[in-house]
């Protein structure tokens, strides 16, 4: 097999959006996985629509996946000359040839069409054929070039995902290849540069399915191999419609905004419409020693935020603490919050990472060890009534000398407890609403541990 070199060729049109990411992931695996050339291609011909800022936000969102490539970027924009020289080539050997057909004589023959019920399409009035006379061209029309595509036979191709596809060449007209002002077009551009960087394997959306034809028969008019096509399903959203904007975080950066770890997310892209038996959760390393084209499923694939959420969860949870700890800080830290005056941030999160989810989630959670705590009137009202108030003082009384370890206040508060007569949630939820000012916590012994002897005294004799 000759090395392998893919591609991911995003238009530079908006952010790094999460179908994209899973295009580039398995073309980043795919080449990875057999020891080959990843190769970054800025498909920027519509200028319209592509902004550098698209173009970094591409490659922002790449790296924070960590899919690193190997070759470009390029960008088509710079690629221009390349293209004319090719298409000078296509005149000179026939594959290509000059259209004058006018905007007016296009629509006219559409209509026509139309009324004989019949596809439109360019009829080659400027099509040279053998035997042919072409019209004298009128001097006042600047022409377009087409390509010469193949009048009969099947254009055909064993997609790796979708099976053979085939189609009459009868059904595709002449493609603009340049337009009147000279500049290529999107499929042919897209020819030249997958010949170029000699591409063997084009893993892209399913949208390009039926330009696939198109592209086959430039290259092959190239004398380019042909590489592998693999057409991913497109991804829907959890409620099964077409995933967009909608859908909340489509963007990749969003997903890191949000709180989602890179291992989560790759994760969870590699399942999506793809598979290794029943696996579920693997890393990097293993998706790129498991990553073929033969378990790309050829059903669309359904985005499933509440698995994101599991898988996230897990991999925070494997994170060693410090490193944890870091992300959580960093995030608290642009919200203002300082937590070097604060219990051991380490500690924290590792108390508050069963039931968190995102890292957004863990800072909500940890960021009341490192504020005021000022606890609601509801909350007071309903957990500090004048009858656990002497529980209450006592309790302080009994941190104030009690060792600080985590079996030592469980034992100060089972005996406190004891003494009043009360049940464990009696005491348990005012402490908690006066250390920490909500009552949703991990065991108690342990907030308290975390809060600190003096800070615990301080927010329980505030209300005593
Ligand atoms: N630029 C195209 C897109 O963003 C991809 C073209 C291709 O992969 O061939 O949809």
């Amino acid at each position: 097999m000759k090395p392998v070199r893919t591609r991911f060729a995003p238009s530079p049109t908006g952010y790094l959006h999460i179908g994209g990411a899973r295009t580039a992931l398995f073309s980043w695996a795919f080449a990875r996985r057999h020891g080959g050339t990843f190769v970054l291609r800025i498909e920027d011909t519509d200028v319209a629509r592509s902004t550098p800022e698209a173009v970094q936000a591409i490659i922002d969102g790449m790296q924070w996946l960590g899919l690193e490539h190997d070759e470009g970027p390029f960008y088509q924009m710079q690629r221009m000359d390349r293209y004319k020289e090719v298409i000078q080539e296509m005149l000179a050997n026939g594959s290509a040839y000059y259209c004058y057909t006018t905007r007016e004589e296009l629509d006219a023959l559409r209509a026509e069409q139309e009324a004989k019920k019949e596809k439109p399409r360019y009829d080659g009035r400027w099509r040279p054929e053998a035997g042919k006379t072409l019209p004298t061209p009128p001097a006042d029309v600047p022409p377009v070039i087409r390509f010469k595509n193949p009048k009969d036979g099947v254009v055909a191709w064993d997609d790796q995902v979708k099976g053979h596809i085939e189609i009459a060449n009868g059904e595709l007209d002449d493609l603009i290849i340049a337009r009147a002002d000279g500049t290529p077009t999107y499929n042919f551009c897209v020819c030249v540069d997958d010949w170029d960087m000699g591409i063997t394997h084009v893993i892209r959306g399913d949208d390009h399915v039926n330009n696939t034809p198109r592209q086959i028969n430039i290259l092959a008019a190239l004398g380019a191999e042909v590489p592998q096509y693999a057409h991913l399903s497109m991804i829907l959203g959890d409620d099964g419609a077409k995933l967009s904007k909608r859908h909340g975080a489509v963007s990749v950066m969003q997903y890191d905004e949000d709180g989602f770890l890179t291992e989560a997310v790759i994760n969870y892209l590699a399942r999506l419409g793809w598979s290794h038996g029943d696996d579920e959760v693997f890393s990097r390393e293993q998706f790129v020693e498991w990553f073929d084209l033969d378990h790309i499923t050829a059903s669309a694939a359904q985005f499933n935020t509440e698995k994101l959420l599991w898988l996230n969860q897990h991999y925070m949870k494997l994170l060693p603490a410090a490193e944890l700890a870091a992300k959580v800080q960093s995030r608290l830290a642009a919200r203002g919050v300082d937590t070097s005056a604060g219990p051991d941030l380490e500690k924290a999160v590792v108390l508050y990472v069963d039931r968190c989810n995102t890292l957004n989630v863990l800072a909500d959670a940890v960021e009341v060890f490192y504020k005021p705590v000022t606890p609601s009137p509801e909350l007071l009202a309903q957990h500090l009534t004048d009858e656990i108030k002497p529980a209450l003082a006592d309790f302080a009384t009994g941190i104030a000398g009690v060792a600080w370890e985590i079996p030592a206040i469980s034992a100060l508060i089972k005996e406190t407890i004891a003494k009043h007569g009360l049940k464990m949630p009696k005491l348990a939820m005012p402490l908690r609403a006066l250390l920490v000012g909500q009552t949703q916590t991990p065991s108690v012994d342990a907030v308290i541990e975390l809060v600190g002897r003096e800070r615990a005294l301080a927010n329980l004799q505030k209300y005593l």
